[in-house]
């Protein structure tokens, strides 16, 4: 289950989030007035200034933090509170106000340090591409999706052909560069909804979803093409075996669709390399 269950600050954008938190601010701001000067109700003004903080990071923290001292200030006065002297008002504003903007700040800073490390454990660091467990999290999503509506989806695994020799003639650092200029043409053939990833060694994934047999055969013949001649080392231009397997409706099992693509790609090796072996999905017994 998502957490916060009802996660408005996401689909807001910034300014929605601003406007939001200044509202309840100033919400806050009239319980202030309404329960005259003996009662303390600034610890609430800390709740929309957390709530921008985590949705609209450190300078939507600090403007609801103004908007909550010049709320503080203004609806106390109105509710008649005075001190012996002005300079109290402009004491309490500030240190009132840096609590509240210190908050807000440490807050913003530990939601962009989680997001920081979020994203870490997700991608592959070498090519920027998902790594295989997020990977693994999106097909089954996909899979889900691809049940409910009754759509097809293709799984495709690709591997760099003699990719040992590579490392072996001419180093580790040049292997990488390999890596990620595949990862880069990857990327560049997918379309914005499908799902890259690098596996692990020379292994890549990637997830077509809503795409039949046809589709897929169309995309990674022209992601093979274009590794083929654009990615080349001073030994000649590398080229990928690539296994695809096409479930028609999404009935298919995370465990046995991984399976049958990785034997696709195998069968697209064995067959003579720098190939596309397209497969449909077929429920095993
Ligand atoms: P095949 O055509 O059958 O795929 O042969 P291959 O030589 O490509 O064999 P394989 O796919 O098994 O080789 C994977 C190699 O990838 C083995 C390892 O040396 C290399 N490798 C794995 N991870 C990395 C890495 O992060 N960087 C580099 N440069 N090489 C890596
Ligand atoms: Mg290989």
């Amino acid at each position: 289950m998502p957490w916060p269950p009802f996660d408005i600050g996401t689909r807001l954008s910034w300014l929605g989030v601003l406007l939001l938190s200044a509202l309840v601010t100033l919400l806050v701001g009239f319980l202030d007035y309404q329960t005259g000067i003996e009662y303390r109700v600034f610890p609430f003004y800390f709740l929309p200034i957390s709530f921008a903080a985590w949705y609209a990071g450190r300078s939507g923290a600090l403007t609801t933090a103004v908007v909550g001292a010049a709320s503080w200030l203004v609806f106390n006065y109105l509710g008649g509170l005075r001190y012996s002297h002005v300079s109290v008002w402009a004491v309490n504003l500030v240190t009132q106000g840096t609590a509240l903007a210190l908050v807000g700040w440490l807050i913003a800073t530990v939601r962009a340090a989680l997001a920081r490390e979020t994203l870490l454990s997700r991608t592959d660091p070498m090519t920027g591409l998902l790594n295989s467990r997020a990977f693994g999290e999106a097909v089954r999503r996909e899979l889900a999706f691809a049940r409910r509506q009754g759509q097809p989806l293709t799984l495709a695994f690709t591997d760099i052909d003699g990719f040992k020799a590579v490392n072996d003639r001419w180093g580790h650092r040049v292997g990488d560069d390999v890596l990620c200029r595949v990862a880069a043409a990857v990327r560049e053939t997918l379309r914005a909804t499908d799902i890259a990833a690098r596996l692990g060694g020379d292994e890549f994934a990637v997830l077509l979803p809503a795409t039949s047999s046809e589709g897929a055969g169309v995309l990674l013949e022209r992601l093979r093409s274009q590794v083929a001649a654009g990615v080349s080392t001073e030994a000649g231009s590398v080229t990928l075996s690539i296994g695809a397997i096409t479930c028609v409706d999404g009935a298919a099992d995370l465990d046995s669709l991984l399976q049958q693509a990785d034997r696709a790609m195998y069968a697209a090796k064995a067959s003579g390399k720098d190939r596309v072996r397209l497969d449909m999905f077929t429920a095993e017994a």
